[in-house]
């Protein structure tokens, strides 16, 4: 569905992105882990148009999407959920919803908004709340719900995790695989490796800008130099 060969991506003089060649199928989860700074999130901006790479080639169903602006690849069926969110905090939670269906004929914008409603009824009951005054698990909920309104194939989800508390990163994986069950494609990007690895068909372990592992869930989950680095022992 997804595949990514040999991009490198620079910052000035920064090679934030050395060579890297992976691939997504139709009907995965796929994680991408590593530490601060290993280039998960220049990866997924790249993908999406925000990033550009000297090289290689990135292509979509069978589309080339390299050098394709970000609103396009939108269009495409591809959904970025950034990292730190970035929802529109004086916006209510439904104006949110609707910005993601931009793409979308205006006739199905309705029933996108009840099916992201079905799968996140705290939405529902928040739809007319100003998103800066979410809690950070319901401005998680919301950027994933905004994503979800492009009705995308691919949804790319950046820390999804970061900075909420344990219950409720254990409901946002539950969200993933649910929606994952549903037929959306997943590339996820954590650093919380444990519960990623779990929930992942395949996973990539990138340091300093480059893959170094790759193989199943389980099998990272049991490698040693895997549960070393980022398992805790
Ligand atoms: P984190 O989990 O901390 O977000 P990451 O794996 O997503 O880390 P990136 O944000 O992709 O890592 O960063 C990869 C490298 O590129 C790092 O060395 C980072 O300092 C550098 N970098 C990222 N953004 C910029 C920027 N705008 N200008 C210069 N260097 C950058």
């Amino acid at each position: 569905m997804l595949n990514v060969q040999d991009i490198n991506v620079y910052y000035g003089a920064i090679h934030a992105i050395k060579d890297i060649t992976f691939e997504v199928n139709d009907g995965e989860i796929v994680t991408l882990i590593g530490a601060n700074g290993a280039g998960k999130s220049t990866t997924l901006q790249t993908i999406s148009g925000l990033l550009h790479s000297k090289t290689g080639s990135i292509s979509f169903l069978g589309k080339n999407i390299m050098g394709v602006p970000p609103h396009k690849v939108v269009s495409h069926g591809l959904a970025h959920v950034p990292e730190g969110r970035r929802v529109f905090l004086q916006m209510s939670v439904e104006e949110n919803l609707e910005m993601g269906a931009y793409t979308r004929p205006k006739g199905e914008i309705a029933a996108s908004l009840a099916d992201v409603y079905e799968r996140f009824p705290r939405l529902k009951e928040r739809r007319r709340q100003v998103a800066g005054t979410l809690s950070g698990g319901e401005q998680q909920m919301l950027a994933m719900g905004r994503a979800l309104m492009s009705k995308p194939r691919l949804l790319m989800l950046d820390e999804p995790s970061m900075g909420l508390a344990p219950i409720l990163v254990e409901q946002i994986f539950d969200i993933i695989r649910e929606l994952n069950a549903a037929g959306t494609t997943i590339l996820l990007v954590e650093q919380n490796a444990q519960m990623a690895l779990s929930i992942a068909h395949r996973g990539y372990v990138l340091e300093t800008g480059k893959i170094v592992a790759t193989g199943t869930g389980q099998q990272l989950l049991e490698d040693e130099s895997v549960k070393k680095a980022y398992l805790g022992g």
